[in-house]
């Protein structure tokens, strides 16, 4: 299945699965083992010396996370994929492969709350400096970058306002600055959106989200696309051209090629820094991307319905979801995202914060909380929650002003959720 020539249904359900060998199985199985029994002393040599692929120990590699790094590499048509225990592991690992003391990245500011406080606070602590960019304006990621730029990172439709990133002129200043364009393609998922095909290097995933898509498994993924040429950067990158000496001065971009940094994540980065994706979490998603094209193509038929109505509503002020005729990302998202621009999107409630709160408190069939991509309706108010710790003017730079309210619209019926924002909407004139 390594190939495409089966259309991205049929890859969502089969990728990188087969019947188990042993048993005959024919859903994956979750192996729920920490270790793998070797053959011999010779074959336990070659497998530490990365000189034979095989399993050792569950924090490396894993036959039920195997599967799942290869269905989301084929349906984002890249070389690998290293699965991590959830979004943010991901993007840790990401940047540790390629980044050291004193490096900087590039990041658009249109990017989920969570990733922000990663690279301007946690990250600070490996020394790596984020410098975060308006990307409605491609040309602010050239201007930010310096020598010591080692990738540019964006989310091509960005949590919280489904707004939308124009790729294809940000690839080309990363290929020009001779540094990796990573896209966190966690919202548009790879059947709404295919960064590789606009010139992307690394993919990101929160699996939690659509992938998974039920709310009930944490996960991650790092995919490399397998284009980019490390040795042509001249030296940026010492950790993939280099002699890694916790490897007998193997140089990972040089041994594995058009794989090089996946191995590097997965021999250095997983082995060393630990967060691995569970058994059980990958078991989930596997199951959750087989009607992975099913459910896209519903949440976005849903959020386009409910970003209609509440358009048209009298005590809405504004709708922020790019498949309305209205929208300014109404252009970019029929270039990159054909099939729709998903189901997370922003609108204001006129009478501001307390309308933001007396509408969250009176819905009944969305849940009040913070997450996204799940079967069921979401619903939150960041200026009450998730972004309650910034003033007022920091809440509406970032999209999430005292009138906003996030929804991530689910699989129900558009009816029934139309019902409730609407009896909802009604409470919040009083
Ligand atoms: C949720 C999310 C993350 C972080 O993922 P976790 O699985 O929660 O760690 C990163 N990016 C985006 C766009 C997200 O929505």
């Amino acid at each position: 299945m390594a190939d495409e020539k089966f259309d991205f249904a049929t890859r969502a359900i089969h990728a990188g699965a087969a019947p188990d060998p042993t048993t005959g199985a024919r859903s994956t199985p979750i192996y729920q083992t920490t270790a793998y029994v070797f053959d011999d002393v010779d074959h336990a040599a070659s497998l530490f010396n990365l000189q034979t692929f095989g399993y050792i120990y569950s924090r490396l590699t894993n036959p039920t996370v195997a599967v799942l790094e290869e269905r989301i590499a084929n349906l984002e048509g890249g070389r690998a994929a290293v699965c991590a225990a959830s979004g943010h592991a991901a993007q840790l690992l990401a940047f540790f492969s390629i980044m050291e003391p004193g490096d900087e990245f590039v990041a658009s500011r249109n990017l989920y709350g969570g990733s922000i406080t990663q690279f301007m606070h946690a990250f600070r602590k490996f020394g790596w400096i984020c410098k975060f960019v308006d990307p409605s304006d491609p040309e602010n990621f050239r201007r930010a970058l310096t020598d010591k730029t080692k990738a540019i990172f964006c989310e091509v439709l960005a949590n919280p306002g489904g707004t939308i990133v124009d790729l294809e002129p940000i690839a080309a200043i990363a290929k020009a600055a001779k540094v990796p364009l990573m896209v966190d393609n966690t919202l548009a998922t790879p059947f709404l959106c295919r960064p590789f095909d606009w010139g992307a290097d690394i993919v990101l995933h929160s699996t939690t989200k659509f992938l998974a898509g039920h709310g009930n498994a944490m996960g991650g993924a790092v995919v490399e696309s397998g284009r980019f040429d490390w040795f042509a950067a001249g030296g940026k990158f010492p950790s993939m051209t280099e002699s890694d000496p916790a490897y007998h001065g193997l140089k990972f971009a040089e041994t594995f090629g058009d794989f090089g940094y996946s191995m590097k994540t997965r021999a250095v980065g997983l082995r060393d820094l630990g967060p691995t994706m569970a058994p059980l979490n990958a078991f989930l998603t596997i199951t959750g991307i087989e009607t992975l094209h099913l459910r896209m193509a519903r949440h976005v038929a849903n959020a386009q319905a409910v970003a209609e109505f509440l358009e048209r509503h009298p005590a809405v002020a504004w709708v922020s979801y790019a498949g309305l005729a209205s929208s300014p990302y109404r252009a970019l998202a029929r270039k990159y995202m054909p099939q729709g621009p998903g189901s997370v999107f922003t609108f204001g409630v006129k009478g501001g914060y307390d309308a933001g709160v007396a509408l969250v408190e009176g819905v009944e069939l969305f849940s009040h909380l913070a997450n996204v991509g799940d079967t069921r309706s979401l619903v939150i108010h960041p200026a009450s929650t998730t972004h309650r710790q910034l003033t007022t003017e920091q809440q509406v730079a970032a999209g999430a002003g005292p009138d906003t309210i996030r929804l991530s619209v689910g699989l129900e019926s558009a009816d029934d959720l139309i019902r409730d924002l609407s009896q909802a909407l009604s409470r919040t004139a009083k």
